[in-house]
């Protein structure tokens, strides 16, 4: 007997969408389930069948085997259906793409029914489990099943089924489970019936088999998976891998060995040298790309110090956005439209904001698709092309750290990989004379919260102590003393930064971000400012940092906005809890293990509705 199993992936699930391609411990979702779907080693075959091009090239990228539909389908038995009907199988068995942790027992108890006596009759078998709570029971997300005595179901309903008239005769009542494991011909002949009126008004789709006479037999199996419908069974199921991950690790892959920027030019004035660095990185006819923060446009004197020579190139972008996926996307087409090559470098002049874009172009010119999908944790496959980064404002880090932050579709996260940071990057503190009073400060401030988070946090090591307590210390003496004039501030503010970022590489930042994060995807808050908003109301999680913050932003007579969370609609405060919630290493640098009973949904949208 041939058994394969199909795992039907659909992109845009209509209550999480893109849930299949979210990273859950470094890998995505459907990655994760077509993995251990492998490993049960119950099947002669394992496939994705998939309507997206993003999930069908996950897949073969991972080794496995991916089937693209031809057609539109309503349900994924369709999908299944479409893919089988050439192959000489036996039995086919669909997983839920969103199991990650499908389970051995529940595949082999839903498989053993065709050994038995009367596995002649069956057309297809399915799992169910007991349940005893009358919540759930009476829970209409939730599918009951009835059986008769052969366990041959009877019916399927979101009502509870028996209805218990005497509530003294003691029912079990039964959860149905979507796994089925169809006979071929069973599959092939209930393709393309149309449906019929019980399944429509109970949106049940096995119901149909049993409209058209088919004999479904039912298996127990009282194995829990975790499902991911929901943001935060995905921060349950990465919870659960990384305790599984925890039981295996051994003492090579316990401690991460990041990379580090591995030239760096320090000095007023050194901007000049720029030129003879980057002339022994040039390729033949393949130009620099100078991406140029424009609030530099008009100043002549400084475009003309960057060098342009041969077919090299000088873009500016506008920052009055933050980076977006999309951004990123149309200037590696532009590139790429205009270049047959790819360039020789990618050299970002600005802020964060211009520092982030060209580590997202410089490797999305060398990885296919859109920046959307690498925006997570270990996602980019090839190396980027050469970069180089120059800030001309400071605080972020984002010269020295391994991600660039960008809001995509569905969320505002970095593509944080060994391949995101700078080769080159040129410290010249000239360079941010000129930055207006008011972002100097939130953008320091950037550097200040960085360094409180990763110094309050519970990833802290002597490593991330070292640079932070220095970044920390420095922040006091540039936005509290008076001793400093502004040339020694800005090259103290450049170092701060670095120091601040590299406290971050190996630990995490906390409440501060992955609130401001939330507010800025649906806001459009800029991170800096954002940061500051959220961290005044944090004394709770940071006493001391924060009265020093209030103390600095009284020195340098700085408002911080207030009351911009008022009038949220409940949709927006939803999404902005979703975005929040889902950056968990931040929670557990912050909070530790047990951070989502401290911070749960109720509290952060009162936290929220106070700023
Ligand atoms: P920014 O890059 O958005 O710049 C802020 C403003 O300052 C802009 O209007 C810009 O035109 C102006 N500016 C920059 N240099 C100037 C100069 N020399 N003179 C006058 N004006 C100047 O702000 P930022 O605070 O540096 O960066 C914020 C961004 O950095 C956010 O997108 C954030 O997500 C990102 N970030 C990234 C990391 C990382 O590790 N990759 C870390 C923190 C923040
Ligand atoms: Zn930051």
């Amino acid at each position: 007997m041939k058994i394969i199993a199909m795992i039907p992936a659909r992109y845009g699930a209509s209550r999480f969408p893109g849930k299949l391609m979210q990273d859950l411990g470094g890998k995505p979702v459907i990655v994760r389930t077509y993995e251990a779907t492998k490993e049960t080693n119950l099947f002669d075959e394992v496939y994705v069948v998939t309507d997206s091009e993003i999930i069908f090239k996950e897949i073969e990228l991972s080794g496995g085997k991916a089937i693209m539909s031809k057609k539109q389908h309503d349900c994924g038995t369709d999908r299944i259906a479409e893919a089988v009907e050439d192959m000489d199988i036996d039995i086919v068995v669909n997983v839920q793409g969103d199991e990650p942790f499908i389970s051995k027992e529940g595949l082999e108890q839903v498989l053993s029914v065709y050994k038995g006596a009367d596995a002649d009759k069956i057309d297809l078998a399915s799992l169910m489990t007991e349940i005893h709570d009358w919540k759930e029971i009476s829970d209409p997300n939730c599918v009951k099943v009835i059986v008769d005595k052969e366990n041959f179901a009877l019916y399927f309903s979101r009502s509870p089924i028996p209805y218990p008239r005497d509530k003294n005769t003691a029912i079990q009542y039964y959860k149905h489970k979507g796994i089925y494991a169809f006979r071929k011909q069973a599959l092939m002949d209930f393709y393309k019936l149309p449906m019929r009126t019980l399944e429509a008004a109970e949106k049940i789709e096995c119901i149909r088999y049993l409209e058209y006479g088919k004999n479904i037999k039912m298996a127990i199996s009282n194995t829990q998976g975790i499902e991911i419908d929901t943001p935060e069974d995905l921060v349950r199921a990465n919870k659960v891998l990384k305790e599984e991950n925890n039981k295996k690790s051994t003492p090579n892959n316990k401690y991460r060995n990041f990379p580090m920027v591995p030239k760096v030019v320090f000095g007023q004035g050194c901007f000049d040298q720029l030129s003879s660095i980057l002339e022994p990185n040039r390729k033949n006819n393949a130009p620099f790309i100078f991406i140029v923060d424009d609030v530099f446009k008009e100043n002549k004197l400084f475009s003309d110090r960057i060098n342009l020579r041969f077919n090299d190139k000088l873009l500016f972008v506008s920052t009055k956005e933050e980076p977006k996926t999309t951004h990123i996307d149309e200037i590696v087409k532009d590139i790429k439209t205009e270049f047959n090559l790819n360039p020789s470098g990618i050299i970002g002049i600005g802020g964060g904001s211009v520092l982030d874009i060209a580590k997202a172009v410089s490797i999305m010119l060398t990885n296919k698709g859109s920046s959307a999908d690498y925006q997570g944790w270990d996602l980019v496959k090839n190396k980027a092309i050469y970069h180089v980064g120059i800030p001309t404002i400071s605080g972020t880090g984002a010269e020295v750290s391994r991600t660039t932050v960008l809001s995509g579709p569905k969320i505002k996260l970095g593509i944080n990989s060994d391949f995101t940071p700078f080769d080159q990057v040129v410290l010249d503190p000239d360079l941010t004379q000129g930055v207006p009073t008011n972002q100097w400060f939130f953008t320091g401030m950037d550097c200040f919260i960085h360094c409180v988070e990763s110094l309050n946090g519970t990833f802290l090591n002597a490593f991330s102590q070292s640079y932070g307590e220095k970044a920390y210390d420095l922040c006091k003496e540039i936005f509290l003393d008076d001793k400093l004039n502004e040339e020694e501030s800005r090259a103290k503010l450049m170092m701060a930064s670095w120091h601040g970022g590299m406290s971050i590489a190996y630990s995490q930042v906390g409440i501060a971000h992955a609130m401001s994060y939330g507010m800025s995807y649906v806001l459009g808050t800029k991170h800096g400012i954002g940061n500051c908003i959220v961290f005044n109301h944090l004394e709770e999680y940071y006493p001391e940092g924060v009265v020093l913050f209030r103390k600095m932003i009284a020195k340098h007579q700085i408002k911080i906005p207030t009351a911009i969370c008022k009038n949220l609609t409940e949709d927006q405060i939803e999404t902005m809890i979703d975005v929040a919630l889902g950056l968990v290493p931040l929670w557990e640098n912050a909070l530790g293990d047990d951070w989502d009973s401290i911070m749960t949904r109720e509290k952060l949208r009162d936290m929220y509705l106070k700023m």
